[in-house]
């Protein structure tokens, strides 16, 4: 939502239908694509590269990018819960053994 207090926001593009839009209103969507040559050996070479993507709202609904970002977020969440971030609180150091 625009936020009235920050006065003029700065106009973005929309990278499918090139559309000018406030920041604020668009709808940032990054994308990790991985290259990989796939020989599976020890000279494999892998890279990653994040290719960062601003849609409008239009182009974000047609291209099913709330469901996208509403997902991701599930599985966040779900993994947080299912593995917390600190793994010391669960298992002490001699992890419940009594000699
Ligand atoms: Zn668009």
């Amino acid at each position: 939502m625009p936020n009235k207090t920050r006065g003029r926001e700065k106009l973005v593009t929309c990278s499918s239908c090139g559309r000018t839009m406030p920041k604020d209103k668009s709808v940032k969507y990054s994308k990790m694509t991985v290259y990989s040559t796939e020989l599976k050996t020890a000279d494999d070479v892998k890279t990653t590269t994040y290719e960062d993507n601003r849609y409008c709202m239009s182009c974000a609904k047609h291209r099913r990018i709330f469901e996208k970002l509403k997902n991701k977020a599930i599985r966040t969440s779900e993994r947080e819960k299912s593995a917390p971030r600190d793994r010391r609180l669960g298992e002490s150091w001699n992890s419940g053994k009594r000699w």
